[in-house]
């Protein structure tokens, strides 16, 4: 098992202690939401290339399924640890409920390193994977998607077994599938567009029209490129990005005042999200330090990258204009940089929220799978924004009421919405 710094899953379970306290949530609920309903440890033997036989530790955690399925990545990690995919289970329940689909929250995981696994030896963990728990997965239990180095072909290697141990067709038994074989359309542009449609309506709260409004984003990946392309589309201005420079291992930002062209830098970004600086000058880019990006004279701030990214350190440095911190990365900011965000009055709209579009759109594929019907684009998109726009509206309104900063308002909705489901089936 690997090393951390930090224990996300002690971390998961303060973060809930604080909000039950602020519920009044009684005794039993609280023992039973901060911890795992289940969870599965397997061993997993795989044959490898040169014949012989590797045996690879596996999980499934199973945080809570009160209120449907349980929904969750499978993460390859070689530095995997059971509490990290307990805490990131726990945050499934959370995101799932905040946007009021009805599902429940899982994670699981396999100690491996995919860079040193050839294609056939992942596809060996993958089946072994599902044969170790076959009877506790499934459309109508848990369902599994790609998450940290794990891709469709992962998924589809995972189906296949799935539906020969059971005998028949289930596609709505895993997400993020390609497309042709139980893909959703807009799954692709579904976590981007969703942070635009709560950065959308939250400017709209404020009385700040986007079309005056500038935004610096970090990371230009799945998340970002399709944030800038819709936030760009409904007029707003992106005036910088940054990413990280695979050669150099280090990260610069990209700046361009009259407005940075996605379209444009696409055409020189590799497939990690990586843009290529020499280029980027030729195009007429300024290439400046890592944080330039959180230091732009703008109104709207972007993280979507990595975690740990606005500290106590990069938080000052943030422009006095900056009206709004959408998160689309997981846990950009520290709670540490929470308070200054307070202090400055600075819009947070909460990662676990903003960047909800994936896993929704991710209910949308098994819905359509279920049904053995798909949805135009479009349908998907209108549908996908209709379900943020709704979840963002019922956060702000409650952060208002109560006078709660928007993180506190989001967890409170969403841990009581799954603690009602839990008293409704006399669980608690
Ligand atoms: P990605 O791998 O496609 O892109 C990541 C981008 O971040 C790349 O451009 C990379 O160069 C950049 N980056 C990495 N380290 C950096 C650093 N130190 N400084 C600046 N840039 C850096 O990833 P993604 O799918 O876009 O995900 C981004 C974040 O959003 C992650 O935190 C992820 O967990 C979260 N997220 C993604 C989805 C999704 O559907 N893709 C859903 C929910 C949350």
């Amino acid at each position: 098992m690997g090393k951390e710094s930090f224990n996300a899953f002690k971390m998961a379970q303060s973060q809930f202690d604080s909000v039950a306290g602020k519920l009044g949530l009684d005794e039993a609920t609280r023992d039973l939401l901060r911890n795992p309903d289940r969870e599965y440890h397997f061993n997993i033997p795989a044959k490898m290339d040169d014949g012989t036989v590797k045996v690879f530790r596996g999980f499934r955690v199973q945080h809570n399924d009160a209120r449907g399925p349980c929904k969750g990545g499978i993460r390859f990690h070689p530095h995997e640890t059971v509490d990290t995919v307990r805490a990131l289970a726990m945050w499934m329940t959370w995101k799932c409920s905040v946007v009021d689909i009805p599902l429940g929250g899982g994670k699981g995981g396999v100690i491996c390193d995919p860079h040193h696994l050839s294609q056939r030896e992942q596809e060996n963990i993958c089946r072994g994977w599902v044969r170790q728990i076959a009877n506790n997965v499934g459309p109508f239990q848990d369902v599994p998607a790609p998450d940290v180095m794990t891709s469709g072909q992962h998924m589809i290697w995972m189906l296949d077994e799935y539906e020969r141990i059971h005998g028949g067709k289930f596609p709505g038994f895993i997400t993020g599938k390609p497309l042709g074989v139980g893909g959703s359309l807009g799954r692709t542009e579904a976590t981007g567009f969703g942070v635009v449609y709560v950065m959308r309506e939250a400017l709209k709260e404020m009385g700040i029209n986007i079309k005056y409004t500038r935004a610096s984003f970090q990371g230009f990946g799945n998340v970002s490129q399709y944030a800038i392309k819709l936030y760009k589309e409904l007029g707003g201005k992106p005036v910088c990005v940054s990413c990280w420079d695979q050669a150099d291992q280090k990260s610069y930002s990209f700046k361009k005042v009259e407005g940075i062209d996605p379209d444009e830098l696409l055409k020189i970004t590799d497939r990690f999200g990586g843009i290529n600086k020499d280029k980027a000058k030729e195009l007429g880019y300024e290439i400046l330090p890592a944080n330039a990006w959180i230091e732009q004279d703008v109104e709207v701030l972007v993280p979507a990258a990595i975690e740990n990214q606005i500290t106590a350190e990069t938080a000052p440095k943030m422009h006095t204009n900056v009206k709004i911190i959408v998160e689309g990365a997981n846990g950009p900011t520290t709670p540490e940089a929470d308070e200054i965000i307070k202090k400055r009055n600075i819009f947070v709209i909460p990662d676990f929220l903003a960047n909800a579009g994936g896993v929704t759109c991710s209910y949308f594929e098994q819905v359509q799978c279920n049904m053995n019907f798909f949805w135009p684009k479009d349908e998907v998109l209108s549908k996908l924004d209709q379900k943020m726009t709704d979840a963002y509206h019922k956060v702000s309104a409650l952060a208002r009421e109560r006078k709660e900063y928007m993180r506190d308002a989001a967890y409170m909705i969403a841990i009581q919405r799954v603690a009602e489901a839990c008293k409704l089936r006399g669980w608690v």
